[in-house]
């Protein structure tokens, strides 16, 4: 079924560079004549064999410029020659003047074209391989840290740190891409590049706005730290899987492929806005400064700098939702090692397994005697949750390059990206009768 608002997609403004142009006609008619979304690529890819194009300026006019940029980063990690900035949760196309025509941002934005077929070849998807609506996965549990430090720091069961910390001091690992937080807002995240217990502990537990982790890959890559881990909310999970998946092979991808060995994804219905955090504070009557930690588990679960816990309702935070999550239809990082989320027991961190690599480094733990598991029949709602919040987050929804512009969203006065596809412009046509009866 084609939706009312994305049978014919918005192309971004055309540009004044006449080979960028021929790219941006090339794509649109693609996406038109209904090809299938893995052959979009082949709007950049042709280009290649004639020289390469100033592929910047294509991604920023039909991403960036649009508001559909989701903020992943893969864009600027890949850029062998430094042309991006990182503001505003995007690239910034600074020095465009140094772009080499190696068309890796295109080849690597996952909003843009879906992951390439051939990406389960290089992940290794461990046998069984599960298919209930949320990604290939091997099999689930729920985990949790048996150290009391790291149990105490992690936002769920702490899994997530308590798997870095483990890689790091036994050597499996060099180092880990996380989330950290601003020294002075503990509720806004940056990329860090973390190497010991001390630094992984202080990126544990989850800011709900949003965190660039995979930002930190240069510096990785500049040190040749190695082997890495990356943890991320899905869309980077992809981003990095497409640079390291990418038919282009220059030095950047060849070596996020050789020396990324983990990727654990958080699940994500969604990330906040910066404001979000300023109007939590007004909805609970504090300080913004004084949110210690945010849980979203139904309601949201406000823990303060004293240790005072509030509540305050989901359906009230959810209007500063970050618009550009819109663009993403991926609850569970279906193409992580190992995904984790705070779905079911409380405290305990649900873990799906993916990967033969997600399940090496996962047993590898739990053998050493640094996490405990316990069945998901312990708490069948954690399934029932998976199920339907994975569900949530792909119905209706075309995929993003189909998908209308932010400005196109602002001019139908619905940014919400929850209920875009559900309730709002994007909704399927009610069945014949019921709109008849509505309007009588
Ligand atoms: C934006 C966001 C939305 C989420 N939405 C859901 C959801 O809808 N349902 C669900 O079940 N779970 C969700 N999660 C995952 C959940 O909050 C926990 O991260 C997960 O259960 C792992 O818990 P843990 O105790 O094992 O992790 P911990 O040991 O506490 O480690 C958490 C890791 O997350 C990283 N991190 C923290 N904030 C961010 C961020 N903003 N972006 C990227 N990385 C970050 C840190 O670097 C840290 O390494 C979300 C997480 C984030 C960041
Ligand atoms: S979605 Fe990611 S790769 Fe695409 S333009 Fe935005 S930051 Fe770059
Ligand atoms: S909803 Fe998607 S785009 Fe938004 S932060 Fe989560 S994974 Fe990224």
């Amino acid at each position: 079924m084609t939706h009312p608002v994305s049978a014919r997609p918005r192309p971004g403004a055309p540009s004044p560079d006449p080979v960028v142009r021929r790219v941006q006609e090339r794509y649109h008619k693609l996406l038109d004549e209904g090809a299938d979304p893995h052959e979009w690529p082949y709007a950049w890819r042709t280009e290649l064999n004639r020289g390469g194009f100033r592929a910047v300026d294509f991604l920023m006019r039909e991403i960036v410029d649009t508001g559909k940029c989701i903020g992943c980063a893969s864009c600027l990690t890949i850029c062998p020659v430094d042309v991006f900035d990182y503001e505003d949760e995007r690239p910034a196309d600074t020095r465009t003047e140094a772009c080499v025509y190696c068309v890796l941002c295109a080849e690597v934005c996952p909003v843009l074209r879906p992951v390439d077929k051939d990406l389960p070849r290089m992940l290794h998807f461990r046998d069984p391989q599960l298919d209930e609506g949320y990604g290939t996965y091997s099999y689930a549990m729920y985990t949790r840290s048996t150290d009391a430090e790291i149990l105490g720091r992690g936002q769920d069961g702490g899994m997530v740190s308590a798997l870095m910390i483990h890689g790091l001091e036994t050597g499996t690992l060099g180092g880990a891409i996380l989330g950290d937080v601003l020294p002075d807002n503990n509720q806004i995240g940056t990329h860090t590049l973390a190497m010991t217990r001390p630094e992984v502990l202080a990126c544990a537990a989850s800011r709900y706005t949003y965190s660039a982790n995979t930002l930190a890959l240069q510096e990785a890559m500049r040190r040749d730290i190695k082997p890495l881990a990356v943890v991320g909310v899905p869309c980077q999970v992809d981003g990095v899987r497409l640079q390291q998946n990418s038919s282009i092979r220059l030095e950047m991808a060849n070596w996020y492929r050789d020396n990324i060995s983990l990727v654990v994804g958080l699940f994500c219905s969604e990330a906040f806005t910066h404001e979000s955090i300023i109007k939590l504070g007004e909805m609970i009557d504090v300080a913004p400064e004084r949110i210690d930690n945010i849980n979203i588990k139904g309601k949201v679960v406000i823990r303060l700098d004293d240790g005072e816990v509030r509540e305050a309702s989901l359906k009230r935070y959810r209007d500063f939702a970050r618009p550009a999550c819109l663009y993403c239809l991926d609850y569970g990082a279906e193409n992580a090692d190992l995904a984790a989320g705070g779905i079911g027991l409380d405290g305990w961190t649900y873990t799906l397994v993916r990967t033969e690599e997600g399940h090496r480094a996962l047993q590898a733990a739990i053998d050493d005697g640094w996490l405990e598991t316990r069945p998901l029949s312990d708490e069948p709602r954690g399934e029932f949750l998976m199920n339907r919040l994975s569900a949530a987050k792909k119905v209706n929804r075309p995929l993003p390059a189909q998908m209308p512009t932010h400005q196109e969203r602002e001019r139908l006065g619905w940014l919400d990206p929850k209920t875009f596809y559900t309730k709002g412009p994007g909704a399927p046509p009610p069945p014949p009768e019921e709109a008849e009866s509505a309007s009588t």
